[in-house]
């Protein structure tokens, strides 16, 4: 069957459509995504613009979904919309939008947490004839809110075991690309940057090394680039040395949990996880890495749509029209 997932969470109005085949599989046919650009001007996102940018696109978006999937408004046979956490405003939009269209055609709502699209956005490029990712696994969601490790015990049991003590990882490669001038959004620009930089260019003292958990910080490798920066660091070796540092915290602290927990496979995701130097990383180390696809990686209508194929698959309820909003929504047990 067909699913249209839809995400309005932030500043992206992205719509997807996949394929949920008999046999489990679910297959990406679409995903198209509007980037608003209204905020840039300001330095970041306005939420009110944001919702009134979303209620201007969502329906051109829509259309553009459902022609590249090549299919109609009445083949779909489920809704999906992202519910939270996200801008208020902004969710709702999307939100209302999905649950009008599930009411007008008759099928199935399912209201889905940004973060499990975030962490489904992996599955459909992690099934392959031999492999099928099935819990247990761990899920780092690396984005511009959030660096959270979960541990995913089954199918929609999700625990948090560990996260950012302070900045998210995104978020820290959003503000040193500012500082130093690299431009934004600060990840693809530091990642750019660091091409020609030494990783060892700037000593960044790697973050927590005494820690026996899963937590993460950022905020002193920012204050640590200021300083470096003040200092005449070129930004390249800045980009560079701190895209290194990022890295390797973010692989060790994984590294103690599935050993700790003996878990063999993580699945990596949010707009960081787009990073190759993560992406080499974590494909070189022990574990199994599973990322999402190309577009995946940011926020997009498909990854809330293969949330809803994996609810299907699993046997979960459709959700009420009376789900609201919700700007915080902690991921457990969903
Ligand atoms: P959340 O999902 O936590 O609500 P979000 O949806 O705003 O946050 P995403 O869209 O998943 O976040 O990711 C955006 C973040 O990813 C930004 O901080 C951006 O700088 C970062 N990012 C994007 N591409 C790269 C890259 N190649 N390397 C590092 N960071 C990147
Ligand atoms: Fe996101």
């Amino acid at each position: 069957q067909l699913i249209l997932g839809i995400d309005t969470s932030c500043d992206d109005t992205g719509v997807g459509v996949v394929a949920l085949h008999p046999d489990g599989r679910a297959e990406v046919r679409a995903n198209r995504i509007w980037s608003q650009t209204v905020h840039a001007r300001y330095g970041g996102v306005m939420p009110e613009l944001a919702s009134r940018e979303h209620v201007e696109r969502i329906d051109a978006v829509m259309e553009d979904a459902l022609s590249e999937a090549g299919i109609g408004v009445a083949d779909l046979g489920a809704v999906a919309a992202t519910s939270g956490p996200g801008l208020v405003g902004a969710l709702l939009v999307g939100l209302m939008y999905g649950k009008g269209l599930s009411q007008g055609l008759g099928v199935p709502f399912y209201a889905a947490h940004h973060l499990e699209g975030h962490i489904f956005a992996a599955a459909s490029e992690a099934q392959t004839a031999e492999f099928q990712l099935t819990p247990p696994y761990l899920a780092l969601v690396v984005s511009g809110g959030h660096t959270h490790l979960f541990d995913v015990v089954a199918e929609g049991t999700y625990q948090l075991i560990g996260a950012t003590r302070d900045d998210a990882a995104g978020e820290a490669f959003d503000k040193i690309a500012r500082l130093a001038g690299l431009g934004y959004p600060g990840g693809p620009a530091i990642a750019e940057a660091a091409k020609l930089g030494n990783p060892k260019g700037v000593a960044f003292r790697e973050p927590m090394l005494g820690q026996s958990g899963y937590d993460f910080s950022f905020s002193g490798l920012k204050t640590a680039a200021l300083l470096a920066h003040r200092a005449g660091a070129s930004g390249s070796d800045l980009a560079a040395s701190f895209q290194a540092v990022a890295v390797k915290h973010l692989l060790k602290v994984t590294l103690r949990a599935a050993a700790n927990l003996g878990r063999e496979t993580v699945v990596v995701s949010g707009g960081v996880a787009a990073n190759s130097a993560l992406r080499g990383a974590f494909g070189a180390s022990e574990l199994r890495a599973v990322f999402p696809g190309k577009g995946l990686n940011t926020d997009n209508g498909a990854m809330i749509a293969l949330a809803a194929a994996a609810a299907i698959r699993s046997g979960r309820a459709p959700s009420g029209l009376d789900d609201g909003a919700m700007a915080y929504a902690p991921l457990a047990n969903v």
